[in-house]
């Protein structure tokens, strides 16, 4: 039993659990009502590193555009990106995409009521299957997401990292041995509230709490204690190009990502790493030529492994004696910004960081802003227990020029951005 055992008389852990959830849980929630296995999987997946007040909206607009696994395995991969751009881990959008595509070839549209079939949908893990089929159709299986993971291991004071398997293997046990009987669609949503309302990670309301009385680390007064945090290491550090190419009518050329990697599948500005040659790499990949005008201050972007400086390099495009190389590609585009506005980026789901250095640098032109930007602005980290998202812009559709210029292009590049929106 996690924490003492119950003295006589008191409810068991699930019981007072429920008690409390019945009074303060979230029961309004959009995927509780109506509630659908569709439905609460998107919920699921979104949920994953991103907070219930973010995943909100965003889920809205997806069961708006895509109501049930059959529209969004229809769906082009683009328009579920452009959907999802904003809240992050870009692999969770793509995974959504292929695990629409599997539920209808393998189950005929349905999802299964299997833990193992459900765990073998792209981007399902083992505590995601459980809280997918607890909630959608009661089956009694536990949950250990982050929030879990600290109520557990402060209610039974588990020591250790629960990313090493010996402690995950021990708080599984537990989740395992408070399930109720009954109820498993509500204990599930009310373990994670729990954890997110009352038991959070920087000011647990213990006072409030419905099982503190059996709750070790609460009786020791060592809350803080637990659950161990991750062992430090340092993040590595990598520089990289951004190229902001423009042709003579002001267009600026953007390629769609390889499918792995950072930002996979998104529309960006050419990103040449470090020691790359960018007018080699725009020679090979886009058939062009450039002429480099201005290196802007650089910008930093915090992923979960690795920190990322980003230069800006701005490029004319000059003459070349291939016109035909410079048409329209399907992994190529010529972006028309003549607007100065974000209603230019429409349509095409932008890693936010880029988005953020382009809004900064054409913003500017329309607004005639002159404050200063923060060159390198505080990297966006993501917790893994408080579910934040990593980036946070949708642009809704696309507005793109006729293929780049074949004439010089020796336009002034603007100043260097100086409008901070978020992004
Ligand atoms: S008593 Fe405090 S530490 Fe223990 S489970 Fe409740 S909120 Fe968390």
């Amino acid at each position: 039993m996690s924490g003492r055992k119950p003295a006589v008389g008191e409810a068991p852990f699930a019981d007072r659990l429920l008690a409390w959830f019945d009074v303060h849980g979230r029961r309004t929630l959009p995927w509780q009502s109506p509630r659908s296995a569709y439905r609460v999987w998107l919920s699921e997946v979104m949920l994953q590193q991103t907070q219930v007040a973010t995943v909100i909206p965003y889920f809205e607009r997806f069961v708006a555009r895509f109501p049930d696994f059959r529209s969004l395995a229809a769906a082009d991969v683009d328009e579920v990106l452009a959907l999802w751009a904003g809240l992050g881990y870009y692999a969770r959008g793509r995974n959504l995409h292929a695990a629409a595509k599997q539920v209808g070839s393998l189950h005929r549209g349905e999802m299964p009521n299997d833990l193992e079939a459900v765990q073998a949908l792209p981007g399902v893990g083992r505590s995601t299957a459980a809280a997918i089929l607890a909630q959608a159709f009661g089956a009694r299986h536990a949950i250990l997401d982050g929030n879990v993971k600290r109520v557990l291991a402060r209610h039974a004071a588990v020591a250790g990292w629960p990313g090493t398997p010996k402690v995950a293997e021990q708080l599984w046990a537990i989740a395992e041995r408070l399930l109720p009987a009954t109820r498993l669609a509500d204990y599930t949503q009310a373990i994670m509230d729990l954890g997110a309302t009352l038991c959070t990670a920087r000011a647990p309301a213990c006072a409030r709490c419905p099982v503190a009385a059996d709750c070790i680390a609460h009786r020791e007064e060592r809350v803080g204690a637990f659950p161990s945090p991750k062992p430090a290491r340092a993040r590595p550090y990598r520089r990289a190009t951004l190229l902001l190419v423009e042709n003579a009518q002001g267009a600026i050329l953007i390629e769609r990502r390889p499918p792995t990697g950072i930002w996979g599948g998104l529309w960006s500005l050419p990103v040449a790493a470090e020691g790359e040659s960018a007018d080699q790499l725009l020679r090979q990949r886009h058939g062009i030529r450039v002429e480099p005008l201005d290196t802007l201050p650089a910008f930093r972007h915090a992923f979960t492994h690795f920190e990322l400086e980003l230069t800006p390099l701005v490029c004319a495009l000059i003459d070349d004696e291939r016109p035909d190389e410079l048409r329209e590609r399907p992994d190529q585009r010529w972006l028309t910004i003549s607007a100065r506005s974000d209603d230019a980026f429409t349509g095409i789901g932008l890693p936010a960081p880029v988005l953020g250095f382009l809004s900064r640098r054409y913003a500017l032109n329309a607004l005639t802003d002159t404050s200063t930007p923060d060159p390198c602005p505080a990297p966006s980290t993501a917790s893994s227990s408080g579910r934040k998202p990593k980036a946070s812009r949708v642009l809704p559709s696309p507005a793109t020029s006729a293929s780049g210029s074949t004439s010089r292009s020796r336009r002034k590049p603007g100043p260097t951005g100086s409008r901070t929106r978020p992004d």
